[in-house]
């Protein structure tokens, strides 16, 4: 029988895909809360409108994504889906907010040949000089530093940094480059340049296209994947909001005789002994083979710590951020654009990481509807030990008229702090990721990780690393 620890939406993928699995057997999943899905929240307000706390939107592009989308037509929720297309205004418009004025980022190639505000020179000028820029060798460097080295100081404050915040309420200059530009850190040390990788690249691609077809990697392919390619999605939502996937997941987990789901049952322990692995939870030791973890680091590293203090050390140094998520309504469009939203730089320093324009992504009547996302790696500086709901919520009404230049007030609102709910990948993370997965192997562990701590941080990532994690240990 296998274990699974969490019933985040990398818990519940896990444990389906143990069911798809004919070499594992029964499985129990354990959840430390009443709530099934983590950090995937949608509530309806009493006006109908969905305010995510989490995630709203996921990507498409890579084989995470083709992966999560088979898992939905397996979970029969392709008529739930909100394709957001190439020709959305959330993809063309992204806005960052720089010396007190809103500026839509590059978003199509005749705008590399134009000087755009708030960058000082054309952006096809960056590519030009990045060819000739020194090849630096380095094991891992911060993505501000990599960028700033490359591409320039504007790159690195208007573009990166705000990124960064965005995807995971970080600090650039501490964020490995291997997060977010792995490909770009990966051509400076093969080939000295960014630009020069990118090149021979789409010339060996093109080249591949004139060959067989033999030794291209197979691609997955689906209805709804073929679907969405045809389509040009660049991401999609649901219907209902995005808690709909692990509400389906726990429907489909719920009709097989093969699970158990344990609520409020947090697991307090772990200790593997041959054979066997000895869960500790509301003071009973539960035996398994097997333990699938999908909960973070930071929960992972106390359950491991009196029988293996050193893997324990290494998974706790793996950080967290908090994140306050403010959700306003208001009952007209009060929006100077529609977009997916702004980001604000961090050398700004204003208390907030930016705004999701919720109504703009999808579309419903004319209110808008907003998220504020405030803290992060900056939670302490803006908002130190004991901040109040109330002050978040003023801090993002008022952030969000002065930025919209704007007066109105919202019609609904909801406030949430998510604790220690990104992690960061600080440079180095990728090595200490290996040292982790080196010390289960050689101590024969039967311990597999998946979840935001290790492998990626979107819900693709998660989803696949829990497929990985439910292949490794059968
Ligand atoms: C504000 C915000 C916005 C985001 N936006 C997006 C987005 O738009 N698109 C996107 O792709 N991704 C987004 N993400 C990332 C995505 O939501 C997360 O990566 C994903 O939800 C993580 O899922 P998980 O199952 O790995 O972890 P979690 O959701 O953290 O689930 C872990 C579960 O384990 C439980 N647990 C903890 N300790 C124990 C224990 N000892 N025993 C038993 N159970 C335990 C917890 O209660 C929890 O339910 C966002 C994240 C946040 C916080």
């Amino acid at each position: 029988m296998t274990a699974i620890l969490g019933g985040g939406i990398s818990g519940l993928s896990a444990a389906y895909y143990c069911l798809e699995n004919s070499k594992i057997g029964s499985v129990a999943l354990y959840e430390s809360s009443k709530h099934l899905g983590g950090w995937i929240k949608s509530i309806t307000t009493p006006s109908g409108v969905i305010f995510e706390k989490g995630p709203r939107t996921i990507r498409l592009g890579n084989k995470a994504a083709q992966n999560t989308l088979m898992l939905i037509e397996k979970l029969n929720l392709n008529s739930k889906i909100i394709p957001i297309k190439w020709n959305h205004p959330a993809y063309s418009n992204r806005l960052i907010y720089a010396n007190e004025t809103l500026h839509v980022l590059p978003n199509n190639v005749t705008n590399l040949f134009k000087i755009q505000e708030p960058f000082n020179r054309r952006l096809i000028s960056i590519a030009w000089n990045e060819v000739r820029v020194p090849k630096e060798i380095n094991e891992d460097e911060s993505i501000y530093s990599f960028t700033e080295r490359r591409l320039g100081k504007d790159v690195a404050d208007f573009l990166i940094s705000p990124l960064i915040s965005g995807i995971c309420a970080g600090n650039a200059k501490e964020i490995s480059v291997k997060f977010l530009m792995k490909n770009g850190f990966e051509y400076e040390q093969k080939y000295g340049s960014i630009t020069k990788g990118i090149v021979l690249n789409l010339m060996r691609h093109l080249l591949s296209n004139f060959k067989t077809n033999s030794h291209k990697e197979k691609e997955l392919t689906t209805d709804l994947i073929n679907r969405a390619k045809v389509e040009k999605w660049f991401a999609w939502g649901l219907h209902g909001g995005l808690e709909q996937l692990p509400i389906a997941l726990k429907n489909n987990l719920n009709s097989n005789s093969n699970i158990k789901i344990y609520k409020n049952t947090p697991c307090e322990q772990l200790t593997f002994k041959p054979g066997v692995a000895e869960l500790l939870t509301n003071g009973k030791v539960e035996k398994y083979c097997k333990v699938i973890s999908s909960i973070s680091a930071k929960s992972l590293a106390p359950l491991l710590e009196k029988q293996h203090p050193q893997l324990a050390q290494e998974i706790k140094t793996i950080p967290f951020v908090t994140v306050a998520v403010v959700n306003l309504r208001y009952s007209e469009n009060i929006l100077p654009l529609e977009a997916f939203g702004l980001l604000v730089p961090p050398n700004e320093n204003l208390p907030i990481l930016g705004i999701v324009f919720d109504s703009s992504i999808f579309k419903k009547d004319s209110s808008t509807v907003l998220t504020v996302m405030m803290g992060g790696v900056w939670f302490d500086k803006y908002f130190g030990d004991n901040p109040t709901n109330e002050h978040f919520l003023s801090t993002a009404v008022n952030q969000t008229k002065s930025i919209l230049n704007m007066k109105k007030d919202p019609v609904e609102y909801d406030v949430t702090v998510l604790k220690d709910c990104i992690p960061q990948y600080v440079v180095g993370h990728y090595q200490k990721v290996q040292r982790i997965q080196n010390y289960i192997s050689a101590h024969k562990i039967p311990l597999a990780l998946c979840g935001s701590s290790f492998d990626g941080i979107g819900l693709n990532d998660v989803i696949l690393s829990a497929k990985k994690a439910v292949s490794h240990i059968a």
